[in-house]
């Protein structure tokens, strides 16, 4: 009999109990972003580093100018990981369209099966608390881990994390490790898991093109003069050409092909392209032609416009030329594109289609690269096989739309990848009221990092 299958068994005969503990854990009120819950934010990092100690795992609370960080050591030997989490909730208003006390958590009876329900249950009081109990079992049943595991459990995600990256700096040896494991994201659905490997970047600019000294009267001026609004429109529609590929000049240095292994892997999702349009009242892809909604999502760069701003808007009529006309515009980034190249291709871009009259100012908005996770590190392959054991489907490795700034902070402070593995659905309400998280998700969750700690230490 292999080493994993008592503790397989372990957490399902225990399934209860670690219910009960996270119920304790979700009875605090740990919300991070009002001052009020500061000392349930303690008490919440209290809760888990007693927790922690009663696994035999060497476990501290580490005082910040902002809420405590956990961090606890097994000192196993083989392959060193790092798990971050975090126990921090967001807050609970509006609290009249919750159905239950969000702090006196439940298991309730649904369609779909049982759900824990709860302000925490899979934000990510309940995620994080599938690998605790993963290696709780692990460690009932024989003693010690399989790998050699760190904490690292921060109380203050869903406000900024202003406390994170200092501490990540002046504990860098410490949280230092292999490979991080990170459980805070989602299922590709309820039956297919997945390891986001790969996440876009974001660069903001905004313009403002300035023509007249002074707003114009258009029939005093119009025709004659230059009309900024006009100039900004035709600097907007040059963004893409007719493929729908972005024109900024050097724009996709650094965009990877994809690896026919990752295609296969998300054809296998078999994604509705339709569905996911027709959600919201559209019927075909606006991206580049020739991919999928995928690959525009996880894998292809964009650039956006995300708000015009010039002449008159208001109710009714005014006949203006505006002296100005501005837009803020973002990027997303994928591969290794490069966010300073980028904002400084398309200002000159800009400068170079401008007419004579015309100047721009630029302001810039925050920038990140992508985030683009070694996956010839065979953990992943590991990793990714052993969910695929657990669950109805195989597991893929996906991408990620948006940002997950934690995964980005491991990967620039400590030099380290991270596996980003969670058991999330797109249904859990969290950040709403009646957050939930399902008991299979829980349940399978701790099973699934059970695996996956075997698969690691092979
Ligand atoms: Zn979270």
């Amino acid at each position: 009999m292999s080493n994993l299958d008592p503790v397989l068994s372990h957490i399902d005969e225990n399934l209860s109990a670690a219910t009960e503990r996270l119920f304790e854990l979700m009875r605090v009120p740990s919300i991070s972003t009002d001052p009020t819950f500061k000392e349930h934010c303690d008490a919440a990092a209290d809760w888990l580093v007693s927790d922690l100690a009663s696994m035999g795992v060497t476990a501290t609370k580490r005082a910040t100018p902002g809420h405590p960080m956990v961090v606890g050591h097994t000192n196993g030997t083989g392959k060193h990981v790092t798990f971050y989490g975090h126990y921090d909730v967001q807050p609970v208003d509006p609290l009249d369209l919750w159905h239950s006390d969000p702090f006196a958590p439940a298991l309730e009876d649904t369609d779909v099966g049982k759900v824990i329900r709860g302000r925490g249950a899979a934000d990510d009081k309940g995620q994080l608390m599938t690998f605790v109990e993963a290696c709780r079992a692990w460690i009932t049943v024989h003693g010690s881990l399989p790998i050699n595991v760190s904490f690292f459990f921060e109380g203050e995600e869903e406000s900024g994390s202003p406390s994170l990256i200092p501490f990540m700096r002046e504990n860098k040896d410490e949280l230092s490790s292999d490979l991080a494991l990170i459980c805070d994201t989602g299922m590709f659905d309820p039956k297919t898991p997945a390891i986001s490997t790969q996440l876009r970047g974001l660069l903001g600019e905004e313009l403002t093109i300035t023509g007249p000294r002074i707003d114009l009267h258009s029939g005093m001026y119009g025709g004659a003069a230059i009309n900024p609004i006009r100039v900004l429109s035709k600097i907007i529609a040059s963004l893409h050409d007719a493929e729908g590929r972005v024109t900024v000049p050097g724009f996709y240095e650094g965009v990877p092909e994809m690896s026919p292994e990752l295609q296969k892997q998300w054809e296998d999702l078999n994604f509705d392209d339709a569905a996911f349009l027709n959600a919201v009242g559209l019927s075909e892809l606006a991206g580049e032609q020739g991919k999928t909604a995928l690959e525009m999502l996880w894998a292809r760069p964009t650039c956006e416009v995300n708000g015009i701003n010039a002449g008159y808007t208001g109710d009714g009529f005014k006949t203006v030329l505006p002296s100005k006309a501005s837009a803020k515009i973002s990027f997303r980034l994928v591969g290794t594109q490069d966010p300073h190249a980028i904002r400084a291709a398309f200002r000159q871009m800009v400068q170079d289609a401008l007419p004579a009259d015309c100047s721009v100012e630029f302001k810039g908005h925050g920038n990140s690269s992508a985030v683009q996770m070694s996956t010839a590190d065979p953990a992943f392959e590991k990793a990714r096989l052993a969910l695929s054991d657990e669950w109805p489907n195989p597991a893929a490795f996906v991408g990620c739309g948006g940002s997950i700034p934690i995964a980005g902070h491991f990967k620039t402070e400590l030099d380290t990848d991270a596996m980003l593995i969670g058991f999330g659905r797109d249904d859990d309400a969290i950040h709403s009221p009646n957050e939930k998280y399902d008991l299979e998700s829980f349940h399978k969750g701790m099973r699934s990092w059970a695996r996956v700690l075997d698969a690691l230490s092979l």
